[in-house]
């Protein structure tokens, strides 16, 4: 038994606090919102930065996906085995990295076809997604790419695409870090390269506040996994 005087006390400021532990079971009640981001790095392999690319993802604990153009792999097929077999998704970004729209079937399709080819006998399998050079394809190329490879273009205009804009010159480190730090919601794609020292400089500073705002980094794949997209 407490002496009354304390119980007294105690009961006096019931009132205070339990309208304030209110708010804290409610938000214990509330589902972790999922906050899911692709980031493509493009234009690979590259024998420039591959290897440390590789190891700064690998120290992050980061997935992603490698978007390759053909006759880089036919020049560095190790460095693509090397990001295959460390987990990360390997995608067709055709074989000379040229303007497709302007282009015949029949070049579309060598293009598609013989950097399949390529990425298939570096890696033993097939890239998952077909990803235009500039992001420029219409209905008629993915329908050549598609007869070609059986591959899909990645379907980006679904999702929230930012472009990381590392690729431009004069690009600053902190232009490319606000670029790809600001407004990301589930179902974020964010596009940069694998070349520019810009980004093998300020990717783990990305990928840190990325983290800091609750990001969990996942591939293309997994991005269009869901049948409600
Ligand atoms: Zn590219």
């Amino acid at each position: 038994m407490l002496p009354r005087p304390v119980f007294v006390g105690l009961s006096r400021f019931r009132w205070l606090i339990l309208p304030c532990l209110a708010p804290l079971v409610l938000l214990a009640a509330e589902p972790v919102a999922r906050k899911r981001v692709a980031l493509v790095i493009d234009d690979g392999p590259d024998l420039r930065q591959n290897t440390a690319m590789l190891a700064l993802l690998a120290r992050e604990h980061v997935r992603v996906t490698f978007s390759y153009i053909g006759k880089n792999v036919v020049a560095h097929p190790a460095l693509a085995q090397a990001a295959a077999t460390a987990g990360h998704e390997i995608i067709n970004h055709s074989f000379t990295h040229p303007h497709l729209k302007p282009m015949s079937d029949a070049d579309i399709a060598r293009e598609a076809a013989d950097t399949t080819a390529e990425i298939e006998q570096a890696i033993g399998r097939k890239p998952a997604w077909f990803w235009s050079p500039y992001l420029e394809h219409d209905d008629r190329v993915d329908a050549a790419v598609r007869r070609a490879t059986g591959l899909d273009h990645f379907p980006f205009t679904k999702f929230h695409f930012i472009g990381s804009l590392d690729w431009e010159a004069p690009t600053t480190p902190e232009k490319y870090f606000q670029l790809s730090t600001t407004g990301i919601v589930d179902g974020t794609v964010i596009l940069m390269h694998e070349w520019p020292a810009v980004t093998l400089a300020k990717l783990p500073d990305v990928i840190a506040e990325l983290k800091k705002q609750g990001v969990e980094f996942v591939t293309f794949s997994d991005l269009a996994k869901p049948a409600a997209r």
